[in-house]
């Protein structure tokens, strides 16, 4: 399967995968699909809009649905033109609310999307890889390797398939690149797949409530803050270089320096602070003096730090959560000290959906939830 090889975020007309020499329409950017319809199928600017806000509002699952647009116009895509889904091939309820969308892809890989409600707060943690190239040693989608980059059309049909099966009433809020891979390891797609989440003719998501969560690439956080104005969390994890690097290896190529030098210069609009993630592991760095080496490190940078209880597992047997009480007294140490610091709470840890879990669940979950129709399983409606 083809990585990103586009030199440009705006996806041109040609490109993206082509099936039976039909090209994928949700390869390619609001302008890329306006250019095909008007240049490859005689249709007019106004109709390749519509065709564009059929794909990505209307969630159209064939051209031939596109009835917003003359049929002459409707034939000539349908030979030169797909529209590409994901398909569910299982979906997993937990018993806190949280749901796991794992899909097939068309090649046969699997990615997960984990739905987090939370009252009002809708959020969806999407995947941007198949596995991921950064082997942190904590985290269990790091053990996949990197399979490959997701396309564009890949990352973006995921707030739109899952948005299109809440019930109704319920809305996703927020998105996380927080699932399967590193974000800023696939830019290429990434930000012509994120336009399209923050486009109002398309998913019409505001940049406040779209987070990417990377380790670090370094210069790979200058490039996305070029291109786009969402949030940035930094996975930090560690206090000192040393143990950064024991545990996240993109340490020995972007030292915690360079990286929170990068933080430092990171173009923040006002009022606006970087998320600092930071996975605690009992004995390795929950003490108060991480905490404080923790503030020391932050020192100038707007932040807020989010404390991760690490998930167990089976696979890792020397790294333990610590407990509720150590995870507390490190919050309190640093809102003491004026930072401001929340705890995530464990969610759809029964669906292996918690974080450092993604990738797993095709062995937990047994053969027969495999043959389970989907949607039944998540109890959601048709959609
Ligand atoms: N690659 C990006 C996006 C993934 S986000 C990144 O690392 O930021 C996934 C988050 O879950 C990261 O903050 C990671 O440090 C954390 N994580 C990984 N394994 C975990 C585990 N077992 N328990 C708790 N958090 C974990």
């Amino acid at each position: 399967m083809r990585a990103s090889d586009s030199g440009s975020y705006g996806r041109a007309e040609g490109e993206g995968p082509a099936v039976g020499g039909r090209i994928d329409l949700k390869s390619l950017d609001r302008e890329g699909v306006r250019r095909f319809v008007v240049d490859e199928c005689g249709g007019t600017e106004g109709q390749g809009l519509r065709v564009y806000k059929a794909i990505w509002q209307d969630g159209v699952r064939s051209i031939d649905e596109i009835r917003s647009v003359a049929r002459g116009v409707r034939e000539r895509l349908a030979q030169r033109a797909r529209v590409s889904f994901l398909e569910p091939e299982l979906v997993l309820r937990s018993a806190d609310g949280t749901v796991k969308f794992i899909w097939k892809l068309e090649d046969g890989h699997r990615i997960e999307s984990v739905l987090i409600p939370d009252g009002q707060r809708v959020t969806l943690c999407m995947s941007s890889q198949v596995g991921c190239a950064m082997a942190c040693t904590f985290c269990l989608t790091g053990d996949l390797g990197l399979l490959r980059h997701l396309e564009m059309s890949e990352i973006a049909n995921q707030p739109l398939q899952v948005g299109r099966q809440l019930p109704q009433g319920m809305r996703i809020t927020n998105l996380v690149l927080m699932g399967m891979g590193e974000p800023l390891h696939n830019l290429e797609q990434l930000v012509p797949a994120l336009r399209v989440c923050l486009d109002d003719c398309a998913l019409n998501f505001s940049h406040r409530r779209v987070t990417v969560s990377t380790v670090g690439l370094v210069p790979k956080m200058a490039e996305l803050a070029a291109a786009l104005p969402v949030n940035l969390a930094v996975s930090l994890n560690a206090t000192t270089n040393a143990h950064r690097r024991e545990i996240m290896p993109v340490t020995r190529k972007y030292s915690l320096q360079m990286l929170l030098d990068a933080c430092r210069q990171f173009p923040l609009p006002s009022g606006k602070r970087i998320t600092f993630e930071y996975v605690m592991f009992a004995g390795e760095n929950d003490a108060i003096e991480d905490a404080d080496r923790l503030l020391g490190l932050l020192a100038g940078i707007p932040a807020k730090v989010n404390l991760i209880p690490y998930n167990e597992n089976p696979d890792r047997e020397s790294l333990r959560r610590p407990s509720d009480a150590v995870v507390k007294d490190f919050q309190t140490h640093l809102v003491q000290a004026g930072t401001s610091c929340s705890i995530r709470t464990t969610r759809g840890l029964d669906i292996s959906a918690a974080c450092g879990q993604l990738g797993k669940a095709r062995e937990l979950a047994g053969d027969q939830m495999w043959l389970a129709d989907a949607r039944r399983v998540a109890g959601f409606g048709s959609g």
